[in-house]
């Protein structure tokens, strides 16, 4: 039997209840489907704080780099808030983690289902069948890394900041490379957002861009917008996207639009994807929910497990090749939803539903 092993790190807040929900739903597509899943669960974030001294012990590290992806809650709240910068929990788990398996590629879907378009600041007439869209993001290059990277007070007295935005055409293309093999799987159309009008980084991105997909991917119909462009056309119209392929700073504010137009965050997922390849010569990931740990909500068995019901989707097919057994957990929770099982972020004047039944439901339905 084939046997996949990830790593499990709930973190805090809403992170152990939504957690629970998606082991669940990955025990019982794993026994649809004949595979084993083994996992091991360790602390993360303020859990590592409060228990290992650090947001990411070196056991927790020890655990991910035996393991062939990692399963991430989310971490942080106000507990932690007045710690330095460098020790508070998100900065000092997940930066490591991206840093240590060079987690080079964030794959953002923006779902939302035509019945929850409430959910979204958009008029639900610009948006009559929801939302269906995935973003591309650079995660480890650009102007967030790029040396110098530093400030310092000058001769006159002036004081000067420095970031620097730094591309290999190598980075380009392992990233377009994840852009294509996404868009394979939907309606093979990928935009690609630069700012090649003003910036350097962005004439090589759209020139490597452009040949990589003429190389090896001529189906796919590639565009190319400005990001400014590209910002004002997720508000008026997203659907005119289906993969936005983008690098690292122009994709954090992207998708964190496309997040907001898509309604609640708890039913957002992610993946990051690192260059090193699993036991099944798959890619290693990290796949966690878009939102963080609600600590408004926490401990009230309300949080909506999707978000993390979902990432768990994404780790089956991104890091397992389980891509069925993924496509049926989203059309479950597709159908728990449609069939009208809503927790409070997304009832809308409906009864909502606690965590463990809108889990319940999706069990059901699988
Ligand atoms: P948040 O995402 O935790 O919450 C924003 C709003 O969305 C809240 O009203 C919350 O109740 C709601 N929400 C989020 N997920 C939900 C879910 N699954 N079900 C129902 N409602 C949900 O953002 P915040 O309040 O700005 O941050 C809270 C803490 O989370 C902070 O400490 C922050 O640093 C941390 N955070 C962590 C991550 C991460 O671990 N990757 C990401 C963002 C924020």
């Amino acid at each position: 039997m084939k046997t996949f092993t990830f790593a499990v790190l709930p973190g805090d807040g809403i992170g152990p209840e939504v957690m629970e929900s998606a082991l669940a739903v990955l025990q019982k597509s794993a026994d649809r489907h004949g595979f084993a899943l083994k996992h091991e669960e360790a602390p993360v974030g303020g859990a590592g704080i409060d228990q290992a001294g650090k947001a990411l012990p070196d056991a927790t590290l020890d655990l991910c780099r035996r393991s062939e992806a990692i399963l991430f809650g989310s971490v942080g709240g106000p507990k932690w808030e007045n710690l330095p910068p460098a020790e508070q929990p998100e900065r000092a788990s997940l930066l490591p983690l991206r840093k240590a398996f060079s987690l080079f590629a964030n794959v953002r879907p923006g779902l939302l289902y035509a019945e929850l378009c409430p959910a979204s600041p958009l008029k639900s007439e610009r948006i009559p069948e929801g939302i269906d869209m995935v973003c591309i993001r650079e995660l480890t290059g650009g102007i967030y890394f790029g040396e110098p990277k530093t400030t310092r007070t000058l001769e006159d007295g002036d004081i000067e900041a420095i970031d620097t935005m730094v591309y290999r055409k190598s980075e380009i293309e392992r990233i377009a490379d994840v852009a294509i093999a996404t868009a394979q799987g939907r309606t093979k159309k990928v935009c690609s957002v630069d700012k090649a009008n003003v910036l350097e980084t962005s004439v090589l991105w759209r020139k490597v861009v452009t040949e990589y997909f003429a190389q090896k991917a001529p189906e796919i119909e590639l565009s190319h917008m400005y990001v400014d462009n590209a910002a004002m056309q997720l508000a008026r119209d997203p659907n005119q996207f289906d993969v936005i392929l983008t690098e690292n700073m122009f994709g954090d504010i992207l998708s964190d639009e496309m997040a907001v137009i898509c309604g609640s965050l708890g039913m957002l997922c992610s993946a990051s994807l690192g260059v090193g390849k699993n036991a099944h010569d798959l890619p290693f990931g990290l796949y966690e929910p878009a939102g963080g740990t609600a600590p408004d909500i926490a401990g009230q068995g309300i949080a909506n497990p999707c978000a993390q019901i979902l990432s768990a989707a994404l780790m089956l097919r991104h890091s397992f090749g389980q891509d069925q057994a993924a496509s049926e957990i989203e059309s479950a929770v597709r159908q728990a939803v449609t069939d009208g099982f809503r927790t409070g972020d997304i009832a809308f004047g409906k009864e909502a539903v606690g965590t463990k039944a809108m889990t319940e439901a999706i069990l059901e339905r699988l």
